[in-house]
């Protein structure tokens, strides 16, 4: 029987040949197998390991240096300090869309019972971030996968959300009309040819997550240009986008006659969202 400090060993020596984060990783899926913190580890570096415990761990790091993303093989991922279950039918949430968050946050602070529609809504982080912020919002959020649904209401009921109503849409195109003081989106962006889609966890996430037509940009162009029939007088798109996507995103905005276009920078100083207003004339 090997114990804790030996099994993180021996597992970190192997996925450093493919992880830039071995130990980290071989930490996070012991304790997922363990069902323990990180500090139980260090406590307790002695203490052995059940075979059924090494097993599961050993499948776990072996997929791990297959490249598996470490939120897939526990199924779960932190956002906005949150839990969020997570599975290969969903995007693992990003850092960066924590921006989006925090602006839509800052556009709401003066509005009483706010309407929101969150589109491509995935595992729903979201909708149901901001949800838990502001208990008063009503929201919709939209994805057009049922797979992607399923683990966005399994997260609303996690975290106890009452107020989001979950639709099975194509961008719109199921969403009943309606004016909404903000439609967001963390679309797919990415370009089909970009290298950067052959390396790291995106290789495991699902395409329709990611890529998009016409340089990455096909669905802002079909959720801009829609938008305008949803949202209030002087409501807000806010849109995330790849970094170097700014004046691409703005000129499209600017095309469908938005106003006061503007983008903002995530944690990592990347412009990463664009917002600007509607007003009907
Ligand atoms: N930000 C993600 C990435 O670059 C992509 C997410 C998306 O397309 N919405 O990996």
């Amino acid at each position: 029987m090997t114990d804790i400090q030996s099994t993180l060993a021996k597992a970190s020596a192997k996925l450093a040949e493919t992880s830039d984060s071995a130990l980290l990783d071989a930490e996070i899926l012991l304790c997922h197998v363990l069902d323990k913190t990180r500090s139980h580890l260090r406590a307790w570096p002695e203490k052995k390991l059940s075979t059924s415990h090494s097993q599961q761990f050993l499948k776990l790091s072996k997929q791990r240096q297959q490249g598996v993303p470490i939120a897939y093989l526990t199924g779960h991922k932190e956002f906005w300090s949150l839990d969020f279950k997570v599975d290969p039918a969903v995007l693992i949430p990003r850092p960066d869309t924590e921006l989006l968050i925090e602006l839509s946050l800052e556009l709401l602070v003066s509005k009483a019972s706010p309407q929101i529609i969150d589109l491509g809504t995935g595992s729903g982080i979201i909708a149901i971030a901001l949800a838990t912020e502001r208990p008063d919002i009503k929201a919709i959020a939209a994805d057009f996968s049922e797979q992607a649904l399923n683990i966005a209401r399994q997260n609303s009921a996690m975290h106890q959300v009452k107020n989001i109503q979950f639709i099975h849409s194509n961008w719109f195109a199921n969403v009943p009309p309606h004016k909404f003081d903000l439609v967001i989106s963390n679309p797919p962006y990415i370009d089909g040819n970009d290298p950067h889609l052959s390396q790291g966890d995106v290789r495991f996430e699902p395409d329709s997550a990611l890529i998009a037509k016409d340089q990455g940009l096909k669905d802002i162009k079909i959720i801009t240009g829609n938008a305008r029939q949803y949202l209030k007088q002087h409501g807000t798109l806010l849109i995330e986008h790849g970094c170097d996507q700014q004046s691409a995103v703005q000129a499209i905005f600017d095309s469908y006659q938005y106003t006061s276009i503007k983008t903002h920078t995530d944690l990592s100083g990347n412009p990463r969202v664009t917002t600007a207003q509607w007003s009907a004339s």
